[in-house]
Formats: C-alpha cells, structure tokens, sequence
C-alpha cells in the first residue's frame, strides 16, 4: 500500500469575506509552481481544503516541498481506497503506522455516502478495534490522540489521512503587497526577507555594489542567496546598484566618523527612488537592533531620517543565534559565511560614531550635491530576474511569472 495523496490544511482563521479568494487564488498558484519538479502531481481544490495528486512521485519528497509553502497550516498524506469494508481497515491501520510513535489514536470516521451499510460511529469501532488488535501498547483517547485517523466515506472512494505534518505558516507569498529588500551579502537580509514573505510579502531585492572595490564573487554570492530565497518566494528580481562613485565621494568629502551614516542614508534614498519607480510602498533591512555601529537606536533615527517610507525591520529585537538558526533552516547561512567583501566593509571607517546625529548628517551632506549621483545610480541600475529553479523542466515554464 501506498500513500496517493497530501491533504493540504490552510489558515482557516485569516480566511474572512474577500481576503478568501485571493489567499487561496495564490496559494494555488504558487503551490502549482513548487509542484513543477515533479511533473506527475495534480493540484486539485475543493471548498476548503487541497489535494495534491501524488500519481506515484514520492510522498515524501513531495511532502518536504509543500513545506515550504506559506500559507498552509498542517498537511497529511491520505490513501485512497475502494468502499470495501477490509481495504479500509487496512488503510486505516497503514495511516497509524505512518504515524511513528504513537501510542494513543483516534478514529474520526465520516459518512457522507449514505448507501454505504455501516455507520460513522460504528466505522469508528470497527476500525479502532481492528487496528488494537493489530499493534501492541497502543490505546484509543478520544480527547488527546497522538495521532487521529480520519476516514471519509464518500460515493467515489474512501480517504484515509494519517498524522499532521506541520506546514510553513504565515500568508502566501503575494497577498500581502510588496517589498524592496536591502539585500547585501550577509546572514540577516536574507533572514529578513524571508519573514516577510512568511507574511505574505512579495520581495523585491536592492543590492549596493562597488567593483572594483568588491569582487564579482561577492555579486554572485548575493545573486546565490537571491536565488535560494526564490525556494519561498518563487521568483525574485534583483536591482543591482553600481555604488562606486557613491562611496568614493563619501570618503573623499564626508568626515570619517559620519562617512558610514552617510552611506546608509544615500542607500536607502536611492533604494527609495527605486521602490517608487516599481510601485513598492515599503523597504526592509536586516538590521537588529545593538548588533553593530550602524545599529543603535541613534544611528538608525538618523539614517531613517531621509525617507518617509515604512522600513520593516523583521530581525529588530532578535538575538544573533536566532537569526543564524532560521538561515541555516532556509539554507542561506553557507552562502553567507562565504568570506568575499561586501561594499561596506570595504569602506568601513575605523571608528564609525556610533551615535550619530541626523542634524550633523544633514549638515555635513548639504556641503555635497548627491542628487545626480542618486539618478545616474538609479539609472544605470542593472536588474535581474531569478524564478525557482526546477530540474524536469524547461526555461520557459515561468515565462508568465513577470
Ligand atoms: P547583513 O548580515 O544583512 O549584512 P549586518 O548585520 O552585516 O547585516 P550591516 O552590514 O550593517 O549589518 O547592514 C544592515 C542592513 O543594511 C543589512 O541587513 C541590509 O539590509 C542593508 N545592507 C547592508 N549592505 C548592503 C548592500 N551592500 N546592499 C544592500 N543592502 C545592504
Ligand atoms: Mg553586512
């Protein structure tokens, strides 16, 4: 016997009036695109839940895939069975067994074929007797099972679901509006991004680069953790910024203390100009409060004073460890750790304020015009478009995603 299909479960809670339609509209679209690897499955939806058809590709792969979906609360596999009273009792004692450890179970039988000759709860006694009497140790609770059976007798055929596996959470990717991410080479934007897109947030990404001051190898580091990022988000398009003029001007006029300020400011304007061309009504950075110079609640009043733009800062008030776990879970953190120099380490006073004025950094930038620097760095911005990757398939699959 074997598994042919994953029960799909979503948010039911966030699934109010309007919202419904478009949540589940984009869940099943980007379900449909992570499903392409495995070109066998079928995506089919009934009134409040999803089904994915597995047609013989493995359950299990298939499973981890789905989740990495957000969006959806739990899923489980289901075997589909003939009306016959045996085949179900085998079914139902296979779907336990999937469930490892469990020692208690509970059988939620329902009949919506009323021809079928037994009755739910009699279902319930019959199959919970018939799985006691095949396993050792293992007691039925009504209340708080290990594991619930659940068993739908319907005119087509029978469904047996077995244990919940937990899904990714949050809201698909797309419901939510959209976000320029600041994406430098480093282990928090990508963190950061990432919980965005947990809350639906389609990601943007904006990144400051100055060759020949950073390699090419640091450009393709951040283009490889673009393209990991795309496993939640699907697909990513990258604003890539030449800074070099930028910064060499900042350490030639600006004093050194304020240089790195300076920096950020002129990032986040340019990023700014960028997120109004595409329409984006948000930035997010990865920054954390008290993690570095840049970092203090000085420093990011006075960097933050040059836009009027909503900054999310997702990592805000998490702790270190906690950021470097959630990257090694999304497969980010060995990109990261990759040693190439990011622009601004590159340019890096040695003893940046660490509690700058915004009046100071007003004062000192009013000296230099950098607004043709903002426009040309805008302008001769080059932009990339990273979709998910699939092995089974050809280029043009995602033709439509842009
Ligand atoms: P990260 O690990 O994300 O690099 P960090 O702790 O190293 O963060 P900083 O390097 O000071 O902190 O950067 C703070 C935030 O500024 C980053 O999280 C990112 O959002 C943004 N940022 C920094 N450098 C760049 C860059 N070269 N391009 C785009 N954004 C950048
Ligand atoms: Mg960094």
């Amino acid at each position: 016997m074997q598994f042919n299909q994953i029960m799909v479960r979503y948010g039911e809670m966030a699934l109010k009036g309007k919202n419904r339609h478009k949540f589940e509209q984009k869940l099943q679209s980007n379900l449909t695109h992570k499903l392409k690897r495995y070109p066998a499955t079928r995506l089919k939806k009934t009134r409040d839940r999803m089904y994915v058809m597995l047609n013989g590709e493995d359950p299990y792969k298939v499973m981890e895939t789905c989740q990495e979906v957000f969006g959806i609360q739990s899923l489980s596999f289901a075997v589909r069975t003939e009306q016959d009273e045996d085949k179900i009792k085998e079914a139902a004692l296979f779907a336990f067994n999937e469930a490892d450890n469990a020692k208690t179970f509970k059988i939620s039988a329902k009949r919506t074929d009323k021809t079928f000759p037994v009755g739910s709860q009699e279902m319930n006694q019959r199959l919970g007797g018939y799985i006691l009497k095949n396993t050792e140790d293992v007691t039925v609770d009504v209340h708080n099972p290990d594991v619930e059976i659940t068993v739908e007798i319907r005119q087509d055929a029978v469904y047996i679901t077995s244990k919940k596996y937990p899904g990714a959470g949050g809201l698909p990717v797309g419901t939510t509006g959209k976000t320029l991410l600041l994406l430098s080479g480093g282990i928090d934007s990508p963190v950061a991004g990432y919980l965005a897109m947990k809350r639906g947030v389609e990601v943007e990404a904006i990144h400051f680069h100055s060759p020949p001051y950073t390699s090419e190898r640091a450009k393709q580091k951040v283009m490889d953790l673009a393209q990991e990022m795309t496993r939640f988000g699907i697909k990513l398009k990258v604003h890539i910024i030449p800074f070099t003029n930028i910064q060499q001007k900042i350490h030639q006029e600006m004093p050194e203390g304020y240089s790195m300020t300076i920096m950020r400011r002129l990032m986040l304007r340019i990023s700014e100009a960028v997120a109004k061309e595409q329409d984006i009504l948000s930035m997010t950075t990865g920054e954390s409060l008290g993690q570095v110079a840049s970092q203090t609640m000085e420093s990011m009043s006075a960097i933050n004073d040059v836009t009027n733009y909503p900054v999310i800062r997702p990592l805000v008030a998490m702790d270190k460890l906690d950021i470097i776990s959630i990257s090694q879970q999304i497969g980010t953190y060995d990109i990261s750790i990759r040693p190439y120099e990011d622009c601004c380490t590159v340019f890096v006073p040695k003893s940046p304020k660490t509690r700058p004025s915004k009046e100071k950094a007003q004062y000192y930038e009013a000296a230099v015009d950098f607004s043709e620097d903002i426009k040309q760095a805008v302008e001769q911005r080059e932009i990339i478009k990273l979709k998910l990757q699939t092995e089974t398939k050809t280029e043009n699959e995602f033709e439509d995603l842009f």
